[in-house]
């Protein structure tokens, strides 16, 4: 019965049988911003400006007034946010069915080939070999890429931006069609600042990730961390975004419920 999965999951918590995992990196004014190819417009940094700190002020509360870009840190990406998603219904953060938030994680490892090539691209192969090892991806699951990209503690290092642009890892078209069609995800998570690759500008089609993965209505996340802590499957992804009216995405905390051991 539903009640006693829930007190049953509960339990498990209270007993540290199941862990949670915090996938969310810190939120602050140094938090790194995608940077663009200068033709398009920038989006603003994360910024906090102090009302009161228990001062003249406002003598009993502290409190700030914040401003970011929706897309600012560990951030999730509505299908509205690309102009292939733009006329589905339910598209935007504040009118997607809660359910679709969370799902079972499938956790791909590709850390050691981006060591050695900063582009790396996961494609359909790679994902059909990953299934071959550990499991069919189901449908309604977050798909996360675990690059280790996230232990690049230096703003500079984390966006590695080069004279030809940003060089991170990302997606090749292929892997994303085969998510997004074959095995119908919610959507997919990355370390990096974006959901595609550094050099996806001069991709065909241009942002393959973003192009594919919402002209099929489904989401992405973006700047996660911890993702080697998290088992290749067996893990639960809990990720709802602010319920920004018409939101094309926003900061968020992105939690894992996790197995112990
Ligand atoms: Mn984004």
């Amino acid at each position: 019965m539903a009640g006693n999965a829930l007190e049953a999951l509960l339990q498990a918590l209270a007993s540290g049988a199941v862990k949670v995992v915090d996938l969310t990196q810190p939120l602050q004014a140094a938090t790194p911003v995608i940077q663009l190819p200068p033709i398009f417009a920038p989006s603003k940094p994360f910024s906090m400006q102090e009302i009161s700190r228990y001062d003249e002020r406002g003598p009993g509360w502290y409190w700030n007034n914040i401003a970011c870009g929706e897309h600012t840190g560990t951030h999730f990406d509505a299908p509205i946010h690309w102009v292939t998603g733009k006329d589905y219904p339910n598209n935007a953060t504040h009118n997607i069915p809660v359910e679709r938030f969370i799902g079972p994680a499938f956790v791909i490892d590709v850390a050691k080939e981006v060591a050695a090539n900063p582009d790396f691209l996961l494609n359909e192969e790679g994902v059909q070999s990953w299934e071959k090892r550990h499991a069919r991806i189901t449908p309604k699951s977050w798909v996360l890429v675990r690059t280790d990209w996230s232990k690049r503690a230096n703003p500079q290092d984390y966006l590695n931006i080069k004279q030809d642009g940003a060089h991170t890892p990302g997606f090749h078209k292929s892997a994303v069609e085969f998510l997004a069609k074959q095995r119908d995800v919610l959507g997919v998570g990355v370390e990096t600042v974006g959901t595609d690759a550094g050099q996806a500008s001069n991709f065909d089609p241009m942002f393959p990730c973003h192009t594919l993965m919402h002209g099929s209505n489904k989401f992405g996340l973006a700047s996660l961390t911890n993702l080697d802590q998290l088992p290749p499957t067996g893990a639960m992804v809990i990720a709802p975004p602010l319920k920004i009216v018409n939101g094309s995405g926003s900061p968020l905390r992105v939690l894992a419920l996790v197995p112990a051991g």
